[in-house]
């Protein structure tokens, strides 16, 4: 078996591991390599194909704050749009070069004696070791697809898709397909296929709030002054930015703020329906931001067509012919849709990372909860940080902005490990969990705590560790250093004074 070595291992090549590429290039770091299991950069963009699949973070601010992008066609951008754009910042500081494509982790393990994390790696059924001083994961916490445990699941004699994994050679044009969901990529590829399927069921659990779509084309004026206009294209991002971040106030600390949100939101729904029954069966019974706010101008009106019905009954099981519902009627179809979400809290992923003594992540979090320090470092899991960790998504504004502080937050660590010769760099526990106690106190008034849903924001304790409390540009304060202090330290040489007491030196060989 082959066995390469590098300082840096980067796993995934989305949005946070191109980012890390990049930035690392830019600070003078260069012996890196990118993992991936795809053909091409873009994560999620790349993988979520489904017809109608786009943004609802407005595009000014769906992009790089360095590699912005004067071009958007439209306010929101679409899938196609946005997995061009990823590609295109890749090939403008060619990271290509340095990404390893179809090529799978099957499992990252930390070696206590060299000090290294030793990554299996499969491709075309060959495989290879990677050998990393640092390991970055930056899979995304919307990469694995949730397929629903129903009852009979297997023995569908039909197509069963799942909205994240897309089969664009299937043609559904007249067929009877069901779509199991109704959240945020269910919404979106709705529309699209009531418009040419035969017949189409849509099963609702849990109806969402969902608030008009103010999407259009940007004209070429505008598209002119975005590239020409010095200052314009950061002024209309910050003027975007400032406008998302007023919502964070009410989610986290006044959801009551949110009322006029609900309004909105239930104007869209009358404006739209006529049918009494329908409205009923689509108002939410939660407070507004608890679940995902969503933006559709066409979900109403596709659920209101003759062709569609929206099913609320609880679905029982499926059988070889179609979906059989609590009143013990078999809806028949030809194609099921699946869009059921990720394994957000409950990854596979996190059983083939492999810390201390032996034990994954995924038991670790069995145990305390998605627990990390600033989103990134995870006591237990020495030289590695975690791009998209815990306690970082949004329910209000663009995720590349957390990955952005993340990536400052890397450089960083990774400068500092240079300058004085860190081989092992541990996040303490005590920190990590006066991190989480902080977080989790912040949350107390939130409307994700008190809002009266069931979301896979929580982990299987309950708590709220997938979201970021409060305003993004604190957690932009907080991770534009590397905080040592926080961590326990070993060094490649001997020195006299430790940096701090709970840093401990030590002399180790590292091929590094
Ligand atoms: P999701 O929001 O988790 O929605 C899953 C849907 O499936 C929900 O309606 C859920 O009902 C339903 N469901 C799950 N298991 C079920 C079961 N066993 N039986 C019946 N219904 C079941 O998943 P998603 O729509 O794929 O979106 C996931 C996340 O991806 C979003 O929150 C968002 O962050 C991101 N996303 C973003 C965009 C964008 O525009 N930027 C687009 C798509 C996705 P319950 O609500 O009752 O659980």
């Amino acid at each position: 078996m082959t066995t390469n070595d590098v300082q840096i291992a980067i796993i995934g090549a989305g949005f946070s591991g191109l980012g890390a590429a990049i930035k690392l290039t830019q600070n003078g770091f260069d012996d890196f390599v990118i993992l991936d299991r795809g053909t091409d950069f873009g994560g999620t963009w790349r993988d979520n194909t489904y017809p109608g699949a786009a943004c609802d973070v407005p595009s000014r601010l769906y992009s790089y704050s360095f590699a912005q992008n004067p071009s958007w066609s439209r306010t929101y951008s679409h899938q196609p749009e946005i997995h061009r754009y990823i590609n295109g910042v890749a090939d403008r500081y060619a990271i290509g070069e340095k990404t390893r494509w179809r090529t799978e982790v099957t499992q990252a393990r930390w070696d206590e004696a060299t000090r290294q994390w030793t990554l299996d790696t499969e491709r075309d059924g060959v495989t290879t070791q990677v050998r990393a001083r640092f390991l970055v994961g930056a899979v995304g916490p919307l990469c694995e697809p949730n397929l629903p445990d129903i009852e009979g699941f297997d023995t569908f004699g039909g197509t069963i898709v799942h909205s994240a994994r897309w089969d664009n050679d299937n043609d559904y044009t007249g067929k009877r397909v069901a779509v199991i969901g109704t959240g945020a990529s269910a919404i979106q590829v709705v529309p699209e296929l009531a418009k040419t399927v035969a017949h189409l069921d849509v099963y609702q659990r849990t109806a969402p709030w969902i608030v008009p779509r103010t999407e259009r084309a940007y004209s070429g004026a505008e598209k002119w002054a975005f590239a020409k206009v010095p200052g314009f294209q950061n002024a209309m991002r910050g003027v975007v930015y400032g406008l998302n971040e007023a919502t964070a106030f009410g989610l986290t600390y006044s959801p009551s703020a949110l009322k006029p949100v609900e309004l909105i939101c239930r104007g869209n729904i009358a404006r739209s329906i006529r049918s009494a029954e329908l409205r009923t069966k689509v108002t939410p019974s939660f407070q507004v931001g608890c679940k995902r706010i969503l933006r559709s101008n066409d979900w109403y009106p596709a659920i209101a067509r003759r062709n569609v019905d929206l099913i609320t009954d609880p679905i029982a099981s499926i059988s070889p012919t179609g979906i059989v519902t609590s009143d013990g009627v078999t809806h028949d179809v030809d194609v099921i849709v699946v869009a059921t979400g990720f394994h957000v809290t409950d990854s596979p992923v996190f059983d083939k990372i492999i810390g201390v003594d032996g034990r994954s992540l995924a038991g670790v979090w069995d145990e305390i909860g998605m627990q990390g320090y600033k989103g990134s470092f995870i006591n237990g899991f020495p030289n590695m940080m975690l791009m998209v960790g815990p306690s970082t998504g949004l329910g209000h504004t663009s995720m590349v902005y957390m990955i952005e502080s993340q990536l400052n937050y890397l450089v960083d660590f990774v400068k500092t490990a240079r300058a004085q010769d860190l081989t092992r760099v541990e996040v303490r526990l005590d920190a990590q969990r006066a991190y989480n106690a902080d977080i989790q106190h912040e949350m107390r008034n939130s409307v994700w705590v008190n809002g009266g849903c069931a979301s896979w924001y929580a982990d299987k304790h309950g708590n709220i560790t997938t979201l970021w409390p409060g305003f993004t540009f604190n957690f932009r304060k907080i991770t534009r250093r590397f905080d040592i202090a926080a961590y326990d330290v070993l060094r490649r040489t001997t020195s006299s004074t430790p940096a701090t007491t709970a840093q401990a030196t030590e002399t180790v060989s590292v091929t590094a």
